[in-house]
Order: C-alpha cells, then sequence, then structure tokens
C-alpha cells in the first residue's frame, strides 16, 4: 500500500484508567494505494472512525474504515468503481508481553508519549476489505478473446466466426459428412 503517514494520536493524560474509551475520526488524504500489482484510486481520501478504549494492559483500538475506490476490471480493463467498509482492530500493549504468543492476532506497542500510531491499522483494513477480483460490473462480458473488442461496449464476430471454422475443420467428426458429395 502506498504507505499512509503516521496518524498518531498522543495519549498523555487521557485513557488512564481500564475501561476510559475515546472516539477519533478523521480522513486520510492519500490519492490511492496498490495490493500487489494492482493500483487503486480513491475518490475522496479513506474515512476512518475508531474508538480507543484502555483495555489494562494496553489500548484496544477498534472501527471502520471508508473509501471509494476506483480500480480496473480484471476481466475488461475499464474503471470499475467499489466502496471499502472495512472492520479495523489493533492492540497497542503498554509494555512487551512476557508471552508474546499468548496474542495470537498479532499486537503493537504504545509509543512515546503513550502514543498510537493508526495508519497501520487502518492501511491494514483497507487492504483487506479491497476485493480480490475487481469488475466493473458482475456479469461484464470482457474482451474478446480473439480480436480484444470489448465485449460490454462493441460486438464483434469472432464467437460465430470460432464456430463456423470448427464446423469446418477436421476436429469436427462431422465434417467429413458435409464433404461428403452424393451421387445424384
Ligand atoms: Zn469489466
Ligand atoms: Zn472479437
Amino acid at each position: 500500500m502506498a504507505l499512509i503517514d503516521p496518524i498518531v494520536v498522543e495519549l498523555e493524560g487521557r485513557l488512564e484508567s481500564p475501561g476510559e474509551s475515546l472516539p477519533v475520526s478523521g480522513k486520510v488524504d492519500i490519492p490511492g494505494y496498490a495490493v500487489g500489482e494492482k493500483e487503486f484510486q480513491l475518490e475522496d481520501g479513506i474515512s476512518y472512525d475508531v474508538v480507543l478504549t484502555n483495555a489494562g494492559d494496553g489500548i484496544l483500538v477498534s472501527g471502520l474504515v471508508r473509501a471509494h475506490v476506483i480500480g480496473t476490471c480484471d476481466r475488461c480493463l475499464d474503471p470499475a468503481h467499489f466502496d471499502v467498509a472495512g472492520e479495523l482492530e489493533e492492540y497497542f500493549l503498554f509494555h512487551e508481553p512476557e508471552d508474546a504468543e499468548a496474542y495470537e492476532d498479532g499486537f503493537e506497542l504504545v509509543g512515546e508519549n503513550r502514543s498510537v500510531d493508526l495508519a497501520g491499522p487502518i492501511a491494514d483494513a483497507v487492504i483487506m476489505d479491497t476485493p480480490f477480483v475487481v469488475l466493473c460490473r458482475p456479469d461484464c462480458a470482457g474482451l474478446c478473446p480473439v480480436c480484444g473488442c470489448n465485449l460490454n461496449h462493441e460486438q464483434c464476430d469472432c464467437a460465430e466466426q470460432a464456430e463456423e471454422d470448427w464446423v469446418q475443420s477436421d476436429e469436427n467428426p462431422f465434417a467429413a459428412l458435409k464433404n461428403l458429395k452424393l451421387d445424384e
């Protein structure tokens, strides 16, 4: 993912006791991101809406991220629009735990001045909610494998032609019959 600049929330003097919580929301103004080889554009950045809770041995961050995304259709290469609405959850421990294995879902550590950086969890949530297969519409017709035209916008006779060719080809068990000349 195109790196999100750190979004540091300083908790100095806040969330001092277990059970206390603090809502934090905002917007990350980045033009886009990438997942593997795929690039995605953001129409209006990434919005996040989270609650930070003092959970005793750390700060639990949970909430939602939302974004309007424009990718490229995997079938026809046209722009494909979709919405991301992903859940975000991250645990920031106050101290390095003695038994790190106990935290199956992983954890981060609270930084200097009791700060937490929301950038990583926000980026992860957006990537998690970005579909693996991106389509411009569920029934996208794709590109013609022969001539490459976009079958959503154009029609070609490649499919018909292929069928005709097959009828005439040797692979067609009935082709031989067609060449039979019956004596008149
Ligand atoms: Zn498409
Ligand atoms: Zn074609």
